[in-house]
């Protein structure tokens, strides 16, 4: 391909986001993708038996969430996402019914840990600074290890917390990038704690205006095209071959915007984190609009295998992340078990099972130890022309969208500043939307 200053390899969030700001500095991006579609683990599909476009799993944005926020007034799509606001986790424990909804206030100073209504039932303020300890936690620390598995909040808030954010098990998980999501969140106040929903969908929202963004700023796009393999000559990329042919890179510069595990079969010799965890999601359609307890469309659950719904129209879509056990069970006995625990919640018969569909996705996010932390790289490579970009890279965030968008603009970053900087690419950013600093 002639004339491509750039060739940004894998169309999910992270090349998305690394495409658009190259673009904007005025790089000519070439955006090759391995599926028929972009979005890789963020996107929705037209479900034939539920008859509803619905998303691979229900994905929750915060308002601290600031390189999404950007992303999406520079792609023109923020009016897609909906804000529960003021910000409230509404939460049922299945096992009692109790319910409870934690309500930050605004501001760093958490004084809504002073109110019984805005806090878990059963604990008191001083329960709440144990927190505190996430934040002296060393590199080799668990969650587990910094936050007492038998304390009141654990299985009320530490552990849904956890998991929902780092998508493994509190005992497994490092404790380090948890201590930067409750920072960049609860230690900012209710509106960095807002949680945001797609009103129609990841693709409408996330994946569909940014491509359309990149179009009208001359980037190029192949999909359905793999990449096998890259040659390497002189410590530079020279040349990728992809299912359809080979493409010299000249002058360019190279993004593996990939999964690790895709990574790590193209680059064999790189010592990489590429355990992954599973997160189910069951989608119900129900007979009527749903509403759940707590009146907004997010509602957290405790006590059983469902963790969190998600309510939009008729469907009611359900996630159970860290789903170790359960990814290996058949769809029809998870939908049944968690039909019974979720009709519990919504008041519902728990028979007949309305009609459902399951998405597992196996390797749905990093399994975020401590060691895999250790192991997350840069976006610089030995490589001089090539660089990496995912959620998995080393973000200081578990791997998220938030950690798959800041790691698309740590590689333009990278690009812009120097690093193997195509000589065709101007010094002066020729769009508003530029931010090559
Ligand atoms: C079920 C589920 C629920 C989630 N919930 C949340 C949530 O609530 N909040 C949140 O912030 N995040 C959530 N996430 C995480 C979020 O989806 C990811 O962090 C983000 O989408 C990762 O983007 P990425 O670009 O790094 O990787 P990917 O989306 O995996 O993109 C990589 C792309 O590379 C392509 N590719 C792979 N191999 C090749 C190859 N050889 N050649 C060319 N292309 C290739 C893939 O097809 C894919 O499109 C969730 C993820 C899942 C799966």
């Amino acid at each position: 391909m002639i004339g491509v200053d750039v060739h940004v390899i894998g169309a999910g969030l992270a090349g998305l986001s690394a495409a658009l700001d190259l673009a904007d500095a005025g790089a000519r991006v070439a955006l090759h993708e391995a599926a028929p579609q972009a979005g890789g683990r963020c996107r929705s599909f037209a479900d034939q038996l539920l008859e509803r476009e619905i998303d691979n799993g229900g994905h929750v944005l915060l308002g601290g969430n600031k390189a999404v926020f950007d992303y999406l007034d520079r792609i023109g799509s923020r009016a897609e996402m909906e804000a529960i606001a003021p910000a409230a986790f509404p939460f049922m424990d299945l096992a009692t019914g109790e319910t409870w909804s934690i309500r930050p206030n605004a501001g760093p100073i958490p004084w809504w840990i002073m109110a019984p209504s805005r806090r878990v039932p059963g604990t008191r303020p001083a329960d709440y600074a144990e927190a505190l300890n996430l934040y002296f936690a060393a590199e080799t620390d668990t969650v587990a290890r910094r936050l007492d598995p038998e304390g009141p909040l654990f299985q009320a808030l530490w552990e849904p917390l956890c998991v929902a954010a780092l998508n493994t098990n509190p005992r497994e998980a490092a404790a380090k990038p948890l201590a930067r999501v409750l920072a960049e969140s609860f230690g900012k106040g209710e509106a960095a704690c807002r949680p945001y929903l797609p009103c129609n969908g990841l693709t409408p929202a996330l994946i569909d205006p940014a491509l359309m963004a990149l179009a009208r700023r001359g980037v190029t796009r192949r999909f359905g095209v793999p990449l096998e393999a890259l040659s390497v000559q002189a410590g530079r990329v020279t040349g990728l071959r992809f299912a359809d042919g080979d493409v010299s890179v000249g002058d360019a510069c190279v993004v593996l915007a990939l999964p690790p595990y895709a990574v790590a079969r193209l680059l064999p010799d790189l010592t990489l984190p590429q355990e992954m965890s599973p997160i189910v999601n069951v989608h119900f359609k129900l007979d009527a609009a749903v509403t759940l307890p707590g009146g907004t469309r997010l509602l957290g659950l405790v006590g059983g295998t469902a963790q969190w719904l998600i309510a939009r129209g008729d469907v009611v879509s359900v996630t159970v992340s860290a789903a170790d056990g359960l990814v290996e069970r058949p769809n029809e006995a998870i939908a049944a078990m968690i039909w019974r625990e979720i009709a519990k919640a919504l008041g519902k018969p728990p028979f007949p099972v309305p009609p459902y569909r399951t998405v597992k996705e196996r390797r749905a996010t990093l399994r975020l130890t401590p060691k895999a932390e250790t192991l997350r790289p840069g976006p610089l490579t030995a490589t001089q022309n090539l660089f990496l970009a995912g959620d998995w890279t080393q973000t200081g965030l578990p791997p998220t969208m938030e950690s798959a968008i800041r790691s698309g603009r740590a590689v333009s970053r990278a690009i812009l500043q120097g690093h193997a900087r195509p000589a065709t690419i101007p010094r002066e950013a020729p769009h508003d939307g530029a931010r090559p600093t």
